[in-house]
């Protein structure tokens, strides 16, 4: 790898015959420190280079970043990349200038001599990068600015966000089309890892990006493992999955509403478990302070609201769990996305139950917009159903869902592909649920909600039971074959299933038009069985042995006489990270640190061949890794005990105005 050779002086590395690839190549060696590219990213780097626009679809996680670093960095001018992650751009600047790139930003969170400064540079063509939040492009002053300076491409990160029906939309991305028609020659780059066929036209209609061509990579993350289970008490059963698999672990908890978020944080907080809170109630400062602690501290939970994660680009968020049911596959996809950037082992784990189902339909029903709107939002959740119910594999029905074929024997790295789910014949039980809802509705013109029906089915006398008598009907207790958490689930998969409807603003069940070949014995109701324990614990390894095809997973496990040095370079890199402010992460990743600790590199040279170790990052740090490793190398045996604990930096004070949500 060309850690001290200039881009020139290096054509003996590549592969194909243009100076662009090689140009590229290059500067993957010499300013990331990485071996190869992944995947696409080739591909879509040279068709940038060469000047063309591309459409980029690729999972959280897949590298879209360097899609438009290498290009902004290989042809002549400034790449301006628009991005609506204000809070995110200091970060992503100091990550680059770290690599020795100059990148800058300009926002609404500088004062006047700041942007003043950037803007300079920018003309004197002293910036390879410069962020921008799609609301300035909009004022004429920045498209002035623009029209003086060299513009090398235009990358348009989170491209979804021009779609109206996304949750994400942020109306000042509609003017990007503008791009096109103000600088024709500069090549534009859309990336999302939004994947759903219709988003993708949407982007290119809106963004008018009619000839770039379309770059869709795969969608699988082989190193999040995806489970979903029956939701009993969430927040002791997020306790319980937290400590026995993720103790100490970075993590993010989605919650529908402020008021869960506030009390789950409260609720693991009080269980020892450091957690904040970060929703859009929360003052900017608030808000700002609990995403840089998540950044820069270890082993921090968020609980949050869907306001929290877009842009977080930490590497190594260990779980996504989810309390409440996502709104849409795409949602839950790009939330549990966030975890295991790094590939290695993580978990998406979802609490999952009857009144997830309820509360969504209803929310659809009570909800703003027109027919079409609900029609859309009501497909939305139902696939999101069809994955929490289904029995087949949930990558599957993930990759399938982004029009992926998935691997027919199963990704054995999901809860139905380790501990199979299984399935009965609910026929009987479905006619009984059925039944009750017609007799109420009509020998008494009533409806009501599954809590009564379930009564009802048990025969419970409870105080709403007597009050209607409902005990008099003749579905009264005909259900005593089950339990109480069997009705649920049967109703939960019914309502699932489309053959039951929930109705009006309480709740209430009702029939749907697909019921009636139910009652008439028309047809079958295959139900899933509701486990007794939660599915499968983590494999960790389970992710990297999932087949050749699927990208590069999970790094494996460092044997126990490496990790003194392990936590002796992390010791290090925080000590490191805290004088300059920055998470750790920016100064190296954690694969990084192990790959040094595995190959033990002798000298500067020899570092400068780790996955990672970029020209500017070996000359910054190169000398002081060395010395860490040599005082291991000097240390008695038995002074690996006292190795300093990875102690992380204290949260970075400055708020960071976010105004984004
Ligand atoms: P995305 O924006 O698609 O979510 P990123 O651009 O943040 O993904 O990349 C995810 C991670 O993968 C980052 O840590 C990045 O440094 C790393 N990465 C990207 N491309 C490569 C590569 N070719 N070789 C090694 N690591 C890579
Ligand atoms: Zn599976």
């Amino acid at each position: 790898m060309g850690v001290t050779g200039g881009i020139s002086e290096m054509p003996q590395v590549t592969e194909g015959p243009g100076t662009a690839d090689s140009e590229a190549l290059a500067t993957l060696h010499r300013v990331f420190g990485y071996e190869a590219f992944r995947g696409e990213q080739q591909a879509i780097i040279e068709h940038v280079v060469a000047g063309g626009d591309a459409l980029v679809l690729m999972p959280t996680g897949g590298g879209k970043s360097l899609c438009y670093q290498i290009p902004a960095l290989v042809r002549p001018g400034t790449g301006v990349v628009i991005s609506p992650l204000i809070a995110l751009m200091q970060d992503q600047v100091d990550a680059l200038r770290a690599l020795g790139v100059r990148a800058g930003f300009v926002n609404s969170t500088q004062d006047f001599d700041e942007r003043r400064m950037v803007e300079a540079e920018f003309l004197a063509g002293e910036l390879d990068l410069l962020y921008l939040a799609p609301e300035r492009l909009r004022l004429d002053a920045t498209q002035d600015l623009l029209s003086r300076g060299k513009i090398s491409v235009f990358a348009i990160d989170e491209a979804h966000c021009v779609s109206q029906w996304g949750h994400d939309f942020r109306p000042d991305y509609l003017t990007l089309s503008l791009l096109g028609e103000r600088w024709p020659d500069v090549p534009r780059i859309a990336l999302t890892a939004t994947a759903t066929r219709a988003t993708h036209e949407e982007i290119t209609q809106r963004l008018n990006l009619p000839a770039a061509r379309h770059f869709v990579a795969s969608f699988d993350r082989p190193n999040i493992q995806y489970r979903i289970v029956p939701k009993a008490d969430p927040k002791k059963q997020l306790l319980a999955f937290l400590r026995e698999e993720h103790a100490g672990d970075a993590g993010i908890v989605y919650c529908l509403s402020r008021n869960s978020v506030e009390r789950t944080a409260e609720f693991l907080t009080a269980n020892g478990i450091e957690a904040v809170p970060y929703h859009a109630g929360l003052d900017a400062g608030t808000r700002a302070a609990h995403q840089s602690r998540f950044l820069r501290e270890d082993g921090l939970v968020v609980v949050a609201t869907i306001a929290f994660g877009m842009g977080i680009d930490k590497p190594d968020v260990r779980f996504v769990a989810h309390l409440d049911l996502p709104k849409s596959i795409e949602g839950y996809y790009q939330e549990t996305g966030r975890a295991g950037r790094d590939g290695l082992p993580s978990t998406a784990w979802m609490a999952y139950g009857l009144n997830d189902v309820i509360q969504q339909r209803k929310l659809i029903q009570s909800g703003e917009g027109d027919e079409a709107f609900r029609r859309r939002a009501a497909a939305h959740l139902d696939a999101m159903l069809a994955l929490c119910e289904t029995a087949q594999c949930r990558r599957g029905q993930l990759l399938a869902y982004f029009g992926q074929d998935p691997d027919a024997a199963g990704c054995g790295n999901c809860d139905t592909c380790l501990t199979p789910p299984e399935t009965w014949d609910g026929t009987i039980a479905a006619q009984k649920v059925l039944s009750t809802v017609v007799r109420l509705q009509r020998e008494r013109g009533q409806k009501f909600g599954a809590i009564q029906i379930v009564d009802i089915l048990l025969g419970k006398r409870t105080g709403k039971v007597i009050q209607f008598d409902h005990d008099q009907l003749s579905v009264f207790g005909i259900g005593q074959d089950l339990t109480e958490g069997e009705w649920r689930g049967a109703i939960r998969q019914l309502l699932a299933q489309g053959l039951l409807a929930v109705e009006g603003e309480y709740g209430t069940l009702g029939l749907t038009e697909a019921s009636g070949s139910v009652l008439r014995r028309e047809r079958e109701v295959p139900l899933r069985k509701e486990p007794k324990k939660p599915a499968a614990t983590r494999q960790r390894s389970a992710g990297a042995s999932a087949g050749s095809g699927k990208a590069k997973a999970a790094a494996v496990e460092l044997p126990d006489e490496l990790l003194p040095a392990f936590e002796a370079l992390r010791a290090w890199r925080a000590e490191q990270a805290r004088e300059q402010g920055v998470p750790a992460y920016v100064i190296f990743h954690d694969a990084t640190l192990r790959e040094i600790v595995t190959r033990r590199p002798g000298s500067v040279r020899d570092l400068g061949t780790v996955n990672g170790v970029g020209e500017k990052k070996l000359a910054t740090y190169g000398e002081g890794v060395l010395q860490v490793l040599a005082s291991l190398d000097g240390a008695a045996p038995a002074a690996a005990d006292d190795t300093p604990d990875a102690d992380w930096p204290e949260p970075a004070d400055e708020p960071e105005p976010d105004d984004w949500i």
